[in-house]
């Protein structure tokens, strides 16, 4: 039973269609580094953008279902 979620899962990474094999599905090491970086430059642009807006919506986030 605890055998396959120890197992890694082998897939193609859905990024750049290489062979990855890893305990969770997702992209390989070197599109996750990838796009941690540019993940992370998008971020700090979208957190300056929305320090301005946080305070008129609220209630977005208490609408959000659980
Ligand atoms: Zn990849």
């Amino acid at each position: 039973m605890t055998d396959t979620e120890l197992a890694p899962l082998t897939f193609d990474c859905p990024r750049c269609g290489d062979a990855v094999s890893a305990r969770f599905w997702g992209p390989c090491a070197a599109c996750v580094t990838e796009l941690r970086s540019t993940m992370t430059v998008e971020a700090e642009t979208v957190e300056t953008e929305y320090v301005p807006k946080m305070n008129v919506t609220p209630n977005a986030v208490a609408l959000k279902d659980d």
